[in-house]
């Protein structure tokens, strides 16, 4: 670009209030259509290249092609460049991971992440490359995005008028699939960013579905389940609350807890809130079990485009500013909670107990100041009660927040697996993952405890193409002896956490969830007979 556009688009993009020409490829899409028109993923590629052709800060890798033959570009943002994982880790600087689309109807992410791109690279916010690393992915769910329809999310009344499918073009949700890995795009994320790459901060942005909540945006930490607790904390008592107050002080725009509410079951007003669930398999938790921070954006369905564009993108630049200013801190805690988690497994190992199933409880502090549309009762024409909303956004005082979780089941953490070589398709599974996964070359013994499941279930209708698995049964000690070329997974080592809720067999988000071992319970005659889990889980091996 020449240097004269250059200093026009720094004018413009710093001084709105100027009118200055500017080249309509700087632009994104919906700032070319008046906001009625989302991005494409030929206007994100050419928006991309556009912007960091002449840019010595950006480098292009690849997560993937998709089922399409779409390539997913991840835009690696720096001072100076980096180029590779290996070059990323000697810099010692934190890596944020912001990402868009991985919904395709929840579009403004996608949007977000092209704007900020403009702003550091051509703008006036290069001094966000000053302390991190920024890996931006503007189009996760490449396939749908292009498969635009109106009418497909209504509760973003219209606007933009068409909008793409949620699932991926396989037909599963991206956000469903952390666990189990079916998609192209899961695989490409952990694999070829995640795994190399290892994020300080993933940040995953979404648009919500219904609650007539107050805030434009509302937030949510990776939930801690058998995860560590300082990476949430450290998020939810650190990021969130300073995020949340620089977006109102210098952006008007108002952050708050994700949550639903419930009229019906409550009353107005309304006493509680309610947050979604823990499950790793989405890729926000998952983080948790990662011992690395993460957030979950929710932009506020029923503002306009350029609302939610506004808003997200206050969120998304004052997240970068925090992590700008305190990226050390947060690579130490995540640092510290690894390490926490390999002690764990090497002091207490075969002694202690974690949990594997969990149910959502009440924080102990309530929203103090609860933002959202007034509501007032009346009766329908059935004569039943109803509650109709008010056009004013009012303050509920105290509301109980339902965003903890507490175990319901537990287990002993062990200081491994040991994964007979008949299911060399789990060992692949857990090394998708990251998981280190040694072949025995000789012979050891192992004892443990063994689970022999009495009761497999499955769930009558399907969800995300599996009629998920739930067993029950019991733990006993047990001595074992396996040998060459059986699986060992030691779990003194960083994913600890994320193997454990993998391989528990009464994990509430386990392979055993995902129908891994089906095969092994039927053949072996569940229905009519106990039958072991294959999974040998060892207190000690020789
Ligand atoms: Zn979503």
């Amino acid at each position: 670009m020449k240097r004269q556009t250059l200093i026009l688009l720094v004018c413009l993009l710093s001084l709105p209030v100027m009118a200055q020409q500017v080249d309509r490829s700087l632009l994104i899409k919906p700032e070319r259509t008046n906001y009625t028109e989302t991005s494409t993923y030929k206007d994100v590629m050419d928006f991309t290249k556009a912007v960091i052709k002449d840019s010595k800060y950006v480098s292009q890798i690849s997560m993937g092609t998709s089922l399409e033959g779409k390539d997913i570009p991840v835009f690696v943002l720096a001072n100076p460049k980096i180029e590779t994982a290996a070059q990323a880790k000697a810099s010692g600087k934190p890596i944020i991971y912001i990402q868009g689309n991985i919904h395709s109807g929840e579009v403004e992410g996608k949007e977000v992440v092209q704007i900020l791109m403009r702003d550091i690279l051509m703008g006036d916010k290069s001094y966000l490359l000053d302390n991190q690393i920024i890996l931006f992915v503007p189009i996760y769910n490449t396939d749908s995005n292009d498969k635009m329809e109106a009418g497909r999310r209504p509760s973003q009344e219209g606007s933009p008028i068409e909008t793409g499918i949620r699932s991926n073009s396989q037909g599963w949700d991206l956000n469903r699939d952390g666990m189990k890995l079916e998609t192209i795009e899961s695989r490409g994320l952990i694999q070829n960013i995640i795994v190399p790459w290892d994020p300080t901060l993933f940040v995953d942005l979404h648009t919500t579905n219904g609650t007539w909540h107050g805030y434009s945006v509302t937030w949510a930490p990776s939930y801690h389940t058998a995860g560590e607790k300082a990476p949430y904390d450290f998020t939810w008592d650190k990021i969130l609350p300073e995020v949340t107050e620089k977006a109102l002080e210098k952006h008007d725009v108002h952050l708050g807890p994700y949550g639903y509410y419930y009229t019906r079951r409550e009353g107005w007003p309304i006493k509680s809130i309610y947050t979604y669930n823990h499950h790793p398999r989405y890729l926000v938790n998952q983080f948790g079990l990662r011992n690395r921070m993460a957030i979950l954006s929710e932009a506020f369905a029923h503002e306009r485009l350029y609302q939610r564009i506004n808003s997200t993108y206050a969120f998304v630049s004052e997240i970068l500013e925090f992590t700008n200013k305190n990226g050390d801190e947060m690579l130490e805690i995540n640092a510290k909670a690894e390490q926490d988690a390999i002690n764990l497994v090497k002091e207490q190992g075969g002694k202690i107990q974690k949990g594997v199933r969990f149910e959502m409880v009440a924080l102990d502090e309530p929203v103090p100041a609860y933002r959202t549309y007034n509501h007032m009762e009346t009766t329908n024409e059935r004569g039943q009660k109803s509650f109709l909303r008010k056009p004013e956004i009012i303050e509920l005082k105290d509301i109980v927040n339902h965003s903890a979780f507490e175990a319901t089941k537990t287990a002993t953490l062990p200081k491994g697996y040991i994964i007979p070589k008949e299911f060399a398709n789990i060992a692949e599974h857990l090394k998708r993952h990251g998981v280190q996964v040694t072949e025995l070359t000789n012979n050891k013994r192992a004892s443990g405890e063994v689970f022999t499941a009495t009761n497999l279930e499955r769930a009558n209708r399907p969800f995300e193409k599996h009629k998920m698995a739930t067993i029950e049964g019991s733990y006993a000690a047990a001595n074992k002896r396996f040998g060459k070329g059986d699986f060992w997974v030691d779990m003194a080592q960083p994913l600890a956490n994320l193997i454990f809720y993998l391989l528990e067999p009464e994990s509430d988000d386990g392979l055993v969830n995902w129908n891994f071992f089906d095969e092994h319970f039927d053949s072996n005659g569940i229905a009519e007979k106990p039958v072991d889990y294959p999974i040998f889980k060892y207190f000690e091996i020789k």
